[in-house]
């Protein structure tokens, strides 16, 4: 059996495996697409100590560095079931049976997309999902935030610091989000609130020129010219496979203390399919760490 078996190869499962095999121990990785939400950012400027990097090099640096260590990465290999019986054992979709004294859930999460034309064409092309992350990248242009929601109307306020405008869009008759946000949100000069919205089509040519909705109410459309989209409608973990097998929260994320530990024996959990409060790839980083190391003192306690 392996001494810890990492679920997911983003940063979260990489950084895992690394102080995870750093102890001597039997590690590995299974992944489904190693690297996850990274392989699909264009330009990354928030990797402290990195001014500037790109997606697939940050992957390529991170495989690099897993493979310097004996981690048997097993990449393209989903996992379905989990089960605690004397070992933990997680069953692949190929049918393989992998069994572990520990084991670290770092299966990442994936942006809800709105599902209109555009949005696939001009991702990294004026089509956005994480403001903390390209906020910058829009200073001075005119930019929406799609949902109404807290994370939609937190986007909104952070935009609009950095943007020349916001418009918001949400579907709902009323934004969902906490009143606090609302009430700052009406208080910038430089955001326009639309409810009723259904957001219809993202335009553009080689980039995003524009957003068109539906008047809910007249059934009217209308056109925004601008250059960039967030969208905010949701965060999923990929965590459904879990079933019952460990305590997640309403949003489905698994709620973890503060080694990484999962109400489960044994398995601990880090990065975007948890509980975090914050997801991004050094914090993904860090708690990756946290749970390799609370994986560590079960062994040595068990
Ligand atoms: P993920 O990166 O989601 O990795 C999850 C891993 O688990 C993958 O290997 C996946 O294949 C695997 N997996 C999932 N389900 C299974 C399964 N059932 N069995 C086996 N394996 C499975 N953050 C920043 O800090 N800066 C940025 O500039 C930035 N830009 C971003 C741009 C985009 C377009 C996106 C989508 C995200 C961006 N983020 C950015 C967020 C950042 O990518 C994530 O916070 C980070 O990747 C989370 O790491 P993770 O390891 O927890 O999960």
């Amino acid at each position: 059996p392996y001494d810890v078996l990492v679920v997911g190869g983003g940063p979260a499962g990489s950084s895992a495996a690394i102080y995870a095999a750093r102890k001597g121990i039997r590690t590995g990785i299974v992944a489904e697409r190693f690297g996850g939400q990274v392989m699909d950012t264009m330009s990354i400027e928030n990797f402290i100590s990195m001014k500037y990097t790109e997606g697939p090099k940050l992957v390529a640096s991170l495989e690099e560095h897993v493979k310097e260590y004996g981690i048997d990465v097993m990449n393209l290999q989903r996992a379905t079931r989990l089960e605690k019986k004397d070992l933990l054992e997680l069953e692949l979709e190929n049918g393989a049976v992998l069994k572990t004294k520990s084991l670290i859930l770092s299966t990442g999460a994936r942006w809800r997309n709105v599902g209109v034309p555009g949005e696939l064409e001009f991702k990294n092309k004026g089509v956005a999902y994480c403001p903390h992350c390209d906020g910058p990248l829009f200073e001075g242009k005119r930019v929406a935030v799609i949902g109404g929601g807290n994370s939609g109307i937190e986007a909104a306020i952070d935009l609009a610091g950095i943007v020349k405008h916001v418009t918001v869009l949400e579907f709902a008759p009323e934004l969902k989000a906490d009143a606090v946000l609302q009430e700052r949100l009406a208080s910038l000069p430089n955001v326009t609130v639309v409810v009723n919205a259904q957001t219809k089509e993202i335009t553009g040519t080689d980039k995003v020129n524009g957003i068109t909705y539906i008047e809910r109410e007249t059934n009217v459309e209308r056109h925004v010219e601008l250059e960039g989209v967030f969208v905010q409608i949701g965060l999923v973990p990929n965590t459904d496979w879990l079933g019952e097998t460990v305590n997640r929260n309403k949003f489905g994320e698994v709620q973890v203390d503060r080694h990484g530990a999962t109400n489960v024996p044994g398995v601990f959990a880090a990065g975007d399919c948890t509980d975090s409060a914050y997801k991004q790839i050094i914090i993904s980083m860090g708690s990756g760490a946290t749970a390799a190391l609370g994986a560590f003192d079960h062994l040595i306690r068990n």
